[in-house]
């Protein structure tokens, strides 16, 4: 392995509490160390922006449902194709970029750990080989686990409180699938919409037949993950995204969850005022206060960037409204008896009053929020815009009057009703931009090698020109060196190395499958043996991050 000196950049490490030192940053054997020897590479980083590698939270990149998209939206990706190189595998572009170069693109931006957000855990499979094919960057996936028909009867067993049953089960779902967290997405929600297309509006509805509710599931999945002490703590979609009032059921989500950690995905999507069926109003200032109050709480934007999308999610009900709104094409389906899933391609409009609306409350979110490690940088990808838009997010937060301009161009009977016309003058600094793209998300993932350029991290780095034009400083990274070795030139990639899955692990006792068995022999079209995933191709070599208080 290389040994790198990269010197004389500014540092912005605030993990270390290092805010634009100029200082040395070394690497030797993959992992950034307290110094080199002379015959170490120099990359001489004068005048240049050195960060850790971007970690994305919440991204939607392998599995069944990201295939799926790719094979509805033809037309995206026929114009962007990618050639075979000595180096590099062919592929397309587009919204949802075929698995090699999606970690190509990731690569190119400066990104180096990403997160696929929400995996069934019956396509785990799927969602590994995809992975595996996914290059340049670490992954790891979160599993669906809030509307799965086996868990539902513990939780009704138990009364919604955490058993050591529901314990056990959580983390042998974790041991099965090779996940790294667990996702609630709707709980139970998507249930009730497989059943009769319907939904919960309420965290007290009841699914039918199984006599569960969302808060519930809220209190018992996401209390038995915080008890197991899982790196990375419950990661909530919660209940009515995007319907007009629905601020109330999010604080209620949070008020549910609080005392104990939790991480709201999207929140942008969960923050509006109204009616049902009315016009909505931003509430964000009223999230973002619970948040100043509950430190045991974080979140993603999932900012809406205008242009075009594609939605896809577990939550079908959620799809089906999306359906009804755009009149194109989707696609929707039933995972048996664990989530369901649909996807909806999609585009925001800056003269529309919703989407104005939604990329204003994003904004807020950034914006007005006092603690940028607990309001972190995603766009939900590809939900409210693709991965490649993070530049031009990243100026927006950055660059007044850049972002000045682009809120004339957006509705304005929509602008009027949030804060951005209220002087708000606020420009994110180099270090709070590497909190929410880098440190921020690591430390809430649990990923204690990752996000930082302490000694012992991994050696991911990423060093910009400092342009005054954040969008294009922030498009194409100087370098990127990913696991020590040099990965990005100058927007060139060098390598084209295999990521590194991290999955997560947490004691549980082995009977619990006498429990699971038969409840899987009841519902389940496979038998509970050919279940897990057990095939070393797929499940190794990954870093295994125990759980632990
Ligand atoms: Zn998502």
């Amino acid at each position: 392995m290389t040994a790198i000196r990269i010197t004389g950049g500014r540092v912005h490490d605030p993990t270390n509490e290092v805010d634009g030192e100029i200082r040395d940053v070394c690497i030797n054997g993959g992992k950034v160390v307290s110094d080199v020897g002379h015959d170490a590479r120099r990359i001489d980083a004068r005048g240049m922006v050195v960060m850790p590698g971007g970690v994305d939270i919440h991204a939607h990149i392998a599995g069944p449902k990201v295939n799926a998209a790719r094979k509805l939206t033809p037309e995206d990706r026929r114009d962007d194709p990618l050639d075979r190189t000595e180096l590099l595998r062919s592929g397309t572009g587009g919204l949802v970029p075929s698995t090699f170069a999606t970690g190509y693109r990731y690569s190119l931006l400066g990104y180096t750990t990403v997160v696929e957000a929400a995996a069934p855990p019956l396509a785990a499979r799927q969602v590994l080989a995809e992975l595996r094919d996914t290059p340049m960057i670490d992954s790891a996936f979160l599993i669906l686990m809030g509307n799965n028909q086996v868990l539902f009867e513990l939780i009704r067993e138990s009364r919604g409180a955490v058993s050591s049953q529901l314990r056990d089960a959580v983390a042998w779902w974790l041991d099965a699938t090779g996940g790294y967290g667990v996702k609630l997405v709707n709980p139970g929600g998507v249930e009730v919409f497989k059943q009769d297309n319907g939904n919960v509006h309420s965290l007290d509805d009841e699914v039918p037949g199984y006599a569960v509710t969302p808060r519930q599931v809220l209190e018992a999945i996401g209390g038995a993950v915080d008890e197991l002490g899982l790196p990375h703590p419950v990661h909530i979609h919660a209940n009515n995204l995007g319907v007009p009032g629905n601020a109330d059921t999010t604080l209620e989500t949070m008020r549910t969850v609080s005392g104990r950690q939790a991480h709201f995905a999207h929140l942008q999507f969960h923050c509006y005022g109204g009616k049902p069926g009315g016009q909505p109003r931003s509430r964000a200032p009223e999230l973002l206060d619970y948040l100043a109050s509950h430190p045991e709480i974080t979140a993603d934007v999932g900012q809406v960037m205008f242009g075009p999308a594609v939605t896809m999610t577990a939550d079908g009900p959620l799809s089906a409204a999306l359906r009804d709104l755009d009149g194109g094409k989707w696609l929707n389906h039933d995972t048996e008896v664990e989530t369901g899933c649909g996807i909806v391609p999609y585009r925001y409009r800056a003269g529309s009053y919703v989407h104005a609306l939604q990329w204003a409350i994003g904004l807020e979110l950034f914006l007005l929020g006092k603690d940028p490690w607990q309001v972190m940088l995603s766009t939900d990808h590809p939900n409210g815009g693709s991965f490649l838009s993070y530049p031009k997010l990243i100026r927006l937060l950055m660059d007044r009057a850049f972002r000045d301009d682009q809120i004339g161009r957006a509705n304005q009977r929509a602008i009027r009703r949030t804060a951005l016309l209220d002087g708000l003058d606020r420009e994110y600094t180099l270090n709070e931009i590497a909190i929410i793209t880098r440190a921020g998300p690591a430390r809430r993932l649990g990923l204690r090698h990752k996000g930082h350029l302490g000694v012992g991290a991994d050696a991911d780095v990423t060093i910009y020109h400092d342009r005054a034009d954040r969008e294009e400083m922030f498009a194409t990274p100087r370098y990127v060196i990913k696991g020590g070795e040099l990965a990005v030139e100058e927007g060139e990639l060098r390598r084209s190395d295999d990521g590194l899955l991290h999955s997560s692990s947490a004691r549980f006792d082995p009977d619990v499958v006498r429990v699971l068995e038969p409840l899987f022999g009841d519902r389940y079209t496979v038998a509970f043996e050919h279940y897990p995933v057990r095939d070393p191709a797929l499940r190794e070599p990954a870093r295994i991050v125990e759980a632990g208080p």
